[in-house]
């Protein structure tokens, strides 16, 4: 069971490389993935392109057949409506889903789909891997928020809106003058600082402090130094 939710996660980390909320979907028939899918919503530019919904479409066409009564579908969020009547009506035999949906969730988080109608011989059941799941939702949209306090993505790069300010750590205040462009950010120290300071860090990029020039990955940037006023951070995020 964990097997294929570990696939599922798989699937769900392409679906965030890309941009979509990662949910990541496998249909499992005979002990066998026969579909693989993930959410390509922002990708696709469609609102029912959901993990689910694609992934249904692919083993119906590789098994020439619209019933999936023999098959499990394995995602690692709670399936919203669309998805949940997607799943009834290939009259799938079992879901196992990871992280419930307190807020869209249609098989027991928000409604329950699958025991509202008699005829439904779907058998549900989630919080498998549930931590893992649910982290791999908590990570995406705290990098999000992040994201959209800092920069937001343009056609051919990142225009920086704004820069949350820096946390310190073992210092005092670090105050700041902010200049950027398209993909690049430069911070001016207003006054002498001593300490070390936390950046977000929306995505990977080259980081210049002290002439050194070195990359910095996506989560958050310290840097520990004596800096004194008018010192500057250069920071480029990498284009995608
Ligand atoms: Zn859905």
């Amino acid at each position: 069971m964990n097997k294929f939710m570990q696939e599922a996660l798989k699937e769900a980390e392409k679906a965030r490389l890309a941009g979509d909320i990662p949910v990541g979907c496998v249909i499992v028939k005979d002990g066998e993935i026969i579909a693989r899918s993930y959410n390509e919503r922002e990708a696709k530019k469609a609102p029912t392109a959901h993990a689910e919904c694609i992934a249904i479409e692919r083993a119906a066409k590789a098994l020439h057949d619209w019933r999936l009564s023999d098959c499990d579908l394995y995602v690692n969020l709670e399936p919203c409506a669309m998805c949940a009547g997607a799943i009834i009506n290939a009259r799938m035999r079992r879901v196992y889903f990871g992280a419930y949906d307190g807020e869209y969730g249609a098989a027991g988080g928000k409604i329950d789909l699958f025991t509202e109608f008699s005829g439904v011989k779907t058998c549900v059941l989630g919080g498998i891997m549930e931590k893992e799941c649910e982290k791999t939702m908590e990570d995406f949209f705290l990098a999000l928020r992040q994201r959209k306090e800092i920069a937001e993505k343009t056609e051919d790069g990142y225009r920086i809106t704004a820069y949350r300010d820096a946390e310190v750590k073992d210092g005092e205040e670090a105050v700041f003058s902010v200049s950027c462009n398209e993909s690049s950010i430069s911070l001016c120290f207003q006054k002498a600082f001593l300490g070390e300071i936390i950046l977000p860090m929306p995505q990977s990029a080259y980081v210049t402090v002290k002439g050194e020039k070195q990359k910095a990955a996506e989560g958050e940037l310290k840097i520990k130094g004596n800096f004194s006023n008018q010192e500057r951070i250069n920071i480029e995020f990498e284009k995608n």
